[in-house]
């Protein structure tokens, strides 16, 4: 939507083996040449597999990265993966937040702006996850919820940090669940969210802001035909190379 920056990026969580990968990742090179120029396509993968994905991608139009990383650069942090461990694989993007590490991992708004500003320090392009449960959409709270949720990251950026971010907004009852927000009720919140940057300086409201949670090949016109929907944030369908090709070719 609009003349911003349009980013598909795919998801993986944890699924791939080698051999698929391999399978996937070759056809969605193939494919993208068909993609307009103007969309940025990306994965992040299981980081075991950055070398595979790296050896595959470098050289086309389609960035990497990964799905979490440590706050910290290096250190007695075992099991922890940092941001330049990611960046020495060619990765540029880091999701950051992701609905599944806020709930399974305990991570607090504050831990993933500290993981965003790691990210960018490292020249990450961090992906920020927002959004609510559908107990918190229910009770009227989605904008408080996911307001607050931008709030901890716009406190601990700088502006000039803050405009390298990407923004993913994933209602969580949308993710997995084959059940997408309406493209009206993602509008409102992304259109909710610009603002919100725009307040904080005007330089943000450029900030991309993409919509996750169950988007399939379908829905994803309708979705990135929105005013202030700029691409999304791919899980389920960006495994399967037709849908996340088809995905990236409505953006
Ligand atoms: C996600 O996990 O980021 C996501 C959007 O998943 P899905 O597309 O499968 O709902």
């Amino acid at each position: 939507a609009e003349q911003r920056v349009k980013w598909v990026i795919g998801n993986w969580k944890m699924h791939g083996r080698l051999a698929d990968n391999a399978t996937l990742l070759q056809a969605v090179a193939e494919g993208a040449g068909a993609v307009a120029e103007a969309v940025r396509m990306g994965v992040c993968v299981p980081t075991p597999y950055l070398a595979q994905v790296q050896a595959q991608l470098a050289g086309t139009a389609i960035a990497w990265g990964v799905q979490d990383i440590s706050t910290h650069a290096h250190g007695a942090y075992t099991g922890e993966v940092a941001a330049e461990m990611a960046a020495e694989f060619g990765a540029t993007l880091a999701i950051v937040g992701h609905s599944e590490r806020r709930a399974y991992h305990a991570e607090s708004s504050e831990l993933v702006a500290a993981k965003a500003r790691r990210a960018l320090e490292a020249g990450l392009t961090p992906i920020v996850c927002v959004g609510e449960t559908l107990a918190e959409r229910e009770a009227g709270t989605t904008e408080a919820v996911v307001g607050a949720q931008l709030d901890a990251v716009l406190e601990l950026l700088s502006v000039g940090e803050a405009a390298r971010m990407v923004v993913a907004y994933e209602p969580v009852w949308a993710i997995g669940t084959g059940r997408s927000a309406t493209a009206e009720q993602a509008q409102e919140v992304h259109a909710f969210l610009r603002a919100r940057l725009a307040k904080k300086d005007a330089s943000l409201a450029g900030v991309a802001l993409l919509y996750g949670g169950s988007v399939k090949p379908e829905n994803a016109l309708a979705l990135f035909g929105q005013a202030d929907i700029d691409g999304g944030l791919i899980g389920g369908a960006s495994l399967k190379s037709q849908d996340f090709l088809a995905i990236c070719a409505a953006a």
